[in-house]
């Protein structure tokens, strides 16, 4: 059986895309690190749809956690693999650059990056050899095409997620495995309810921020048979906001 392992499927995008999967009848391993409330929800109502939802509980920023998780499910799973993968998990820790701790530095691209980085590099190898392929889709942020000021760290933890995407697009092409990046604009979730709404939605053409359902749709489809001649694209959906 193929499965799909949505990083930081718990909470916002990640467990929007989990729902989509769950319509879209592939099983879903929902990883988290800490809230094991909202990502039993999520395994909830993906099973209510009849589709099979496991929790996988990890520090993506954690070579050994993720090591580990991934090697034990494997081992749990000895007929299945991981087909679909979103590299997910993200944090911010916004502030201008001059007064950035290191910590702050490090946290957010241990997490976009070495997150990606770590969980796709234990993956890959399966994909690879196996007949289908796969397909990996990285949420980027329009951070990473723009640069936002108050995010340096973030901003270059997703272009360099961006960069990442083009080149593993090319080595893995030919052994049928896509990879593609979105970069949302401003969507709601707990990462952005801190933000004054209001004020930056009217910089965004569309007058709003984004649905967690809406970035979901386009991973859905860049997961789907119908995008199989798409890889190494980063694919905008901000409303148009920076295009
Ligand atoms: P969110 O609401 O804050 O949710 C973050 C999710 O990531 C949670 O499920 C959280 O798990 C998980 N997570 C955080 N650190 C992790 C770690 N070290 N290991 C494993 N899981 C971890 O964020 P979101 O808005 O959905 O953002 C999801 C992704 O989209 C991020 O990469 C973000 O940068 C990107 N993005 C978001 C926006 C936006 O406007 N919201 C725009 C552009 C890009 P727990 O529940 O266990 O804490």
């Amino acid at each position: 059986m193929k499965y799909a392992l949505v990083t930081g499927g718990s909470r916002g995008l990640g467990r929007a895309v989990c729902l989509k999967l769950a319509k879209m009848g592939i099983p879903v391993l929902i990883n988290y690190q800490s809230n094991v409330t909202a990502a039993e929800e999520v395994k909830t109502l993906v099973q209510a749809e009849g589709v099979d939802a496991e929790l996988i509980r990890f520090d993506v920023a954690s070579k050994t956690e993720a090591d580990e998780a991934l090697a034990c499910w494997e081992a749990e799973h000895p007929d299945d693999y991981i087909a679909y993968l979103v590299n997910n998990a993200g944090i911010r820790r916004d502030n201008v650059m001059f007064m950035m701790p290191e910590t702050d530095w490090h946290e957010v691209l241990d997490v976009s990056l070495n997150g990606f980085f770590y969980v796709t590099r234990f993956l890959l190898p399966k994909m690879m050899m196996r007949k289908h392929g796969g397909r990996i889709v990285n949420m980027a942020s329009l951070s990473g095409l723009k640069g936002m000021p108050g995010q340096v760290n973030y901003s270059a933890a997703k272009a360099a997620l961006i960069g990442a995407t083009k080149a593993l697009a090319q080595e893995v092409a030919l052994r049928n495995v896509t990879v593609n990046a979105v970069a949302p604009g401003f969507i709601e979730t707990d990462m952005t309810k801190d933000l004054p709404q209001e004020e930056l939605a009217k910089l965004v053409p569309m007058h709003r921020f984004g649905k967690p359902e809406e970035v979901a749709a386009l991973v859905g489809f860049l997961l789907s048979d119908e995008a199989s001649y798409i890889t190494g694209e980063v694919i905008s959906i901000n409303g148009g906001l920076y295009t």
